[in-house]
């Protein structure tokens, strides 16, 4: 048997590389064990990938409106689709080598292949059943092998991977998951995407900027539907404006495929079904925990549709082992998985006071055009908790910054409890807003009131400022709309 260690943890995602990083700070003898990819979906295939494309994306919007800003652009702007990817790629691989550096400064060990539970205490590392889909940057010099290792604490953060539905399950060439719609061989004319969460509508977004003719079918009655519901029809109608074909309450019942593109059978919200024909189509709904071939059944640990089941610190039912992240449950997020294996890792180490997941204070971003970021509740939830609320909102038409950025469409919307004065929920859509959200966010976990929001003096010229009118909306102090 191979070196004993204090923290062993499966994958090295944002989740467990982090908590390798904590644990070592924290003094404990720590590994990371990885089978495809260090730093996980988030750096490889997810969060930073797709932000690379949606800055292309951007920077082609700009580019196309350049006489807005008094500048000439001689020529026409077109994609050159595969410097785009390669772009995305090579910053990819520069965050997954940043990874083994990580591993490397903090002196956890790293051990390459596919990690089982054995038992309490114990895994085998195998050779792996995934090949990097890419080239990866070099591993740090002393990485481990297969073995039989183990370790006093084992923490399971093995992600998750696209959900399929029967029928339709993606075939990598016509229907698409994200792994390929994030490296595209040629710009289809049309795209079908089918889910309006954020994996599917920043796509969705991508690909329209880039001139593809997009469709997008949602089976909810709203775009990005965990959004609150103004915020999410006020986006809506900018996709309206951009081109995007967006189908509410409508389902794919079935797809067809021919030679070079698919036909998928739409069931609209009247019930008629409607044929859509387009060169490629993603499938976005939703991902599903792995949770197979990692040992959890035979130790009992407890599952709930397909993620493992947790408290607030990590614990699974059997003592000695504990999930983080895309594997412990939704919200399926990077900064989710990253706090929770904070802390898990101070949990295991004894550290004092530490704080259980409120998952009610992990804010949402995503990075469509217009963004969208929020956190807390939303109107129809703080209402069917039987809240009494006050809610402010503020229009970016109104805001100096964001008409002199050209940006003048978003909004921001603020709920308080009427009695209290608590900050229950911030809402946000319009240019930078996912940047501008944290700021709610600290404001809410400093259980911050409506008078010390309108006691803080906010930047100008920003788009921060619409944040303090939509707070000073709410109690009818408005300044400037
Ligand atoms: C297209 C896309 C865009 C996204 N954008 C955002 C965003 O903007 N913001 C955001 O917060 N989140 C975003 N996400 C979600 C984010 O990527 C995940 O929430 C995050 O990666 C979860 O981290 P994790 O550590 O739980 O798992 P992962 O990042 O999935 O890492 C798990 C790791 O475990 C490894 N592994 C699995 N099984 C084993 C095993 N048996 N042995 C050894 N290793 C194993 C895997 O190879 C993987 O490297 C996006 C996701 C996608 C797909």
């Amino acid at each position: 048997m191979a070196d004993n260690y204090d923290v062993i943890i499966i994958g090295s995602g944002p989740g467990g590389y982090i908590a390798a990083i904590r644990a070592a700070q924290l003094g404990l003898k720590t590994a990371v064990v990885e089978r495809e990819h260090l730093a996980g979906i988030c750096s490889n295939w997810g969060c930073i990938p797709t932000k690379a494309l949606l800055r292309s994306a951007e920077v082609m919007h700009l580019a196309e409106h350049a006489k807005n800003y008094g500048l000439k652009l001689e020529g026409s702007i077109s994609p050159d689709l595969k410097a785009i990817v390669d772009r995305s790629r090579g910053i990819a691989q520069r965050m997954n080598g940043g990874v083994g550096f990580l591993m490397k400064k903090n002196k956890v060990d790293v051990i390459w292949g596919e990690a089982k539970l054995t038992k309490p205490g114990q895994i085998v590392v195998s050779k792996s059943s995934k090949k990097p889909m890419e080239p990866q940057a070099p591993l740090p010099k002393n990485t481990l092998g297969e073995g039989t290792y183990s370790a006093k604490h084992i923490i399971v953060a093995t992600g998750a991977r696209p959900r399929a539905l029967p029928g339709i399950e993606p075939d990598g060439k016509l229907i698409w998951t994200y792994f390929e719609a994030m490296v595209p061989p040629e710009m289809p004319k049309s795209l079908l995407v089918m889910g309006s969460g954020a994996i599917g509508i920043e796509f969705a977004s991508f690909y329209r900027t880039m001139g593809v003719d997009v469709t997008v079918v949602e089976v909810m009655p709203a775009v990005m539907p965990v959004e609150d519901a103004e915020i999410s029809a006020f986006a809506k109608k900018q996709f309206d404006k951009q081109g995007m074909k967006i189908h509410l309450e409508a389902k794919v019942t079935k797809v067809e495929k021919g030679a070079n593109s698919i036909t998928a059978h739409v069931e609209m919200k009247d019930g008629k079904v409607e044929k859509i024909t387009a060169d490629r189509m993603i499938s976005a709904v939703g991902v599903q925990g792995n949770i197979e071939n990692i040992g959890l059944e035979a130790l009992g640990v407890k599952t709930d549709r397909g993620c493992i089941v947790i408290d607030g610190y990590g614990k699974t039912n059997v003592p000695g082992v504990y999930a983080i992240g895309d594997v412990a449950g939704p919200p399926m997020l990077a900064h989710k998985a990253e706090h929770e294996a904070v802390i898990c890792v101070e949990k295991i180490a004894g550290l004092p006071n530490v704080h259980p997941m409120d998952k009610l204070k992990i804010p949402g971003c995503t990075y469509c055009n217009p963004q969208v970021a929020s956190v807390g509740l939303t109107e129809a939830r703080a209402k069917a908790e039987g809240k009494d609320i006050r809610i402010g909102r503020f229009p970016f038409v109104a805001n100096g910054k964001a008409i002199a950025l050209g940006e003048d469409q978003g909004m921001v919307k603020t709920i308080f409890d009427k009695k209290t004065g608590q900050l229950l929920g911030a809402h946000l859509v319009g240019a930078e807003v996912t940047e501008l959200i944290q700021g709610f966010v600290v404001a809410m976990n400093l259980e911050t009131t409506e008078e010390e929001l309108m006691h803080t003096i906010f930047p100008h010229p920003t788009i921060s400022e619409t944040m303090k009118e939509s707070v000073l909306d709410a109690y009818g102090r408005a300044l400037n709309a």
